[in-house]
């Protein structure tokens, strides 16, 4: 019934708070059971709420302190300083302890983001067309512009979502991706590693290996413990990715 899992890179830094949802422990019903926590998805918005209670309540944030972005799988990132809505971005960025960012995903990739030293969180939606447009390294490279960021110390997690064997892709999509990140699965068609593509940008933006963590769990396969968008169609839940720091 874990609610949500976490990484273990994050777990001995006492002033992070990370999580990414599973779909147990809430009350939504089937197709959606049951931690729903996506409102546009066709579920009854009294059980999403009641969801996002108990996901946040497990995780003592305080629902007023969260962020969320309007996710239009684009490369646009914003530094952001107050909680609330944020207009049509895939990835946010924050310096201020108590924000707490939020993205959802169901089958798209979740990618988390701190350096210790300059106390800065990062939050990435990275489907396939963030992936193509490097919105890994485009968030990167803001956080060193804007926030002092030295990516050598960023500590970066990319949570589940859709793995290589389960996601098949057109050769049109597939244009946009290294043929190492691609496997030829008949006439016009691949299968497309996403998560790979993202270790790659992450380690050219400056990650070092030993400072990044993969979890290659797929939301396709595991349909217990996950949303997929690709499974369940326009009848999917979402889960949802949090990041933020808490006062001394
Ligand atoms: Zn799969």
């Amino acid at each position: 019934m874990a609610l949500f899992t976490t990484f273990s890179l994050f777990q001995n830094q006492p002033r992070l708070v990370q999580a990414f949802s599973t779909r147990k422990g809430g009350v939504s019903f089937p197709p959606y059971g049951a931690l729903n926590l996506g409102l546009h998805t066709g579920d009854k918005r009294e059980n999403v709420y009641k969801n996002r209670a108990l996901y946040f309540e497990a995780l003592h944030i305080p629902q007023d302190k969260l962020v969320f972005p309007e996710q239009v799988h684009s490369d646009c990132v914003k530094v952001v300083d107050k909680p609330g809505k944020v207009s049509r971005c895939d990835a946010l960025i924050a310096r201020n302890s108590n924000l707490f960012l939020t993205i959802q995903t169901a089958d798209c990739f979740p990618v988390f983001l701190y350096d210790p030293q300059a106390r800065v969180v990062g939050i990435i939606h990275s489907g396939w067309r963030g992936t193509a447009r490097n919105i890994v390294g485009k968030t990167i490279a803001l956080m060193e512009s804007e926030c002092n960021v030295n990516p050598e110390r960023i500590i970066a997690a990319i949570g589940p979502g859709v793995q290589q064997s389960c996601y098949q892709v057109d050769d049109q999509t597939a244009s946009h991706f290294n043929e190492r990140d691609l496997v030829p699965d008949g006439i016009g068609h691949f299968k497309l590693d996403v998560q790979g593509a993202i270790v790659r940008q992450l380690q050219n933006a400056g990650v070092a290996d030993e400072r990044m963590e993969r979890d290659t769990t797929c939301t396709h396969c595991e349909t217990d413990l996950y949303y997929s968008y690709r499974r369940d169609g326009h009848q999917s839940g979402r889960m949802m990715g949090v990041i933020g720091m808490v006062e001394n």
